[in-house]
């Protein structure tokens, strides 16, 4: 089977917009403020946004299971506090709970954290607890950079997100480190923000003994590892500067890579560099990258493609990054898809 590890609910009904952009409006003028009863979206609109989008792209491209969390770039986490974080990560939960309720053979949900600046990471406990206890979600999407593009937060490492590191450890359950919305007009969102974030989180690790601390923590860097691949010679280089250990050591029994590399030459240098072991099958469909490569006459983000053309990559090797890998990080998929018998 094929699992795509990366998929967001880039297409909810605009409802969900709509109930956003007043709350928004009402951080400056209290009286306009919804409240979350006011959002109404029916199962027949959530199934219409689906099957026609992303459900139907799953059929034609050939992938079975996507690990599905709300719209990263919509979690802007700098906006208001905590409690319009609060509420808005309890939403777009629900709705991807939802989702997974309506297609249980086709999505399975990772959370959003309702992380605010300045706050303390504890306070995304309780949804965090909510979503694996009662919605059945297998991950989490964890913002390193809550300011959006202004990095006010301590690094990874930092005691600061040793809450969460906690609750990951005792859940079982894996982080894609993922930023949100840029505020910061020098980093254009998911051109310039996401992949300077991914490049950063490994970084950030890469100086620490995080992974001392935490042996069993999981981070799934997304967007194929930002610059980390390409410059895999110059982070092993570093390493070795700073005494710490081989990074196939140092890192590499915590940290996963996914496929959301959107040509050819990517794929295959992200898959001759890291180990496959640690490549997990990712495509981030339908997301910042929606149009047909004219090189190629096929979507960009049909990641798929490429690991098929590959002339590296062994079936064995194609089995591991589809399946068997997101099998072992994501333990909690793995127990959910063993009961219904997958
Ligand atoms: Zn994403």
């Amino acid at each position: 089977m094929i699992i795509d590890i990366h998929g967001h609910y880039t297409t909810a009904p605009k409802a969900l917009e709509d109930w956003r952009n007043r709350q928004v409006a009402g951080l400056k003028d209290p009286s306009v403020a919804p409240k979350a009863s006011e959002l109404k979206i029916g199962d027949d609109d959530i199934r219409e946004s689906i099957e026609k989008n992303q459900l139907a792209k799953m059929k034609e491209r050939g992938s079975d299971l996507t690990v599905f969390s709300p719209r990263a770039s919509f979690m802007a986490h700098h906006i208001g506090n905590f409690e319009t974080s609060a509420t808005w990560a309890a939403i777009c939960n629900e709705l991807c709970h939802r989702v997974s309720q309506l297609f249980p053979d086709h999505f399975i949900g990772a959370a959003m954290l309702p992380q605010s600046p300045g706050v303390d990471p504890k306070t995304c406990l309780p949804e965090l607890e909510k979503c694996v206890k009662e919605y059945g979600f297998v991950a989490i999407n964890l913002n390193p950079d809550p300011s959006g593009g202004h990095w006010t937060a301590p690094p990874l490492p930092d005691r600061h997100w040793y809450p969460i590191y906690e609750k990951m450890v005792e859940l079982e359950i894996p982080a894609m480190i993922h930023v949100s919305t840029s505020c910061n007009a020098c980093f254009h969102t998911t051109g310039a923000h996401y992949l300077n974030a991914d490049t950063t989180a490994f970084m950030q690790c890469l100086t620490s003994d995080l992974f001392k601390d935490f042996p069993t923590l999981k981070f799934v860097i997304p967007h194929g590892g930002g610059a980390v691949p390409y410059h895999w010679g110059r982070f092993r280089g570093l390493a070795q500067e700073l005494k710490k250990p081989l990074l196939q050591e140092h890192l590499l029994n915590n940290i996963w890579f996914d496929t959301c590399v959107y040509h050819q030459p990517g794929i295959d240098l992200l898959t001759k560099v890291i180990p496959v072991e640690n490549v997990l099958f990712a495509s981030e469909m339908i997301g910042a990258v929606r149009g047909i490569d004219p090189e190629t006459g096929h979507h960009f983000d049909d990641t798929k493609r490429y690991l098929e053309a590959s002339t590296i990559l062994s079936d064995e090797d194609r089995y591991k990054i589809y399946e068997g890998n997101a099998r072992r990080v994501y333990p909690r998929m793995d127990r959910a898809l063993k009961a219904r018998g997958r």
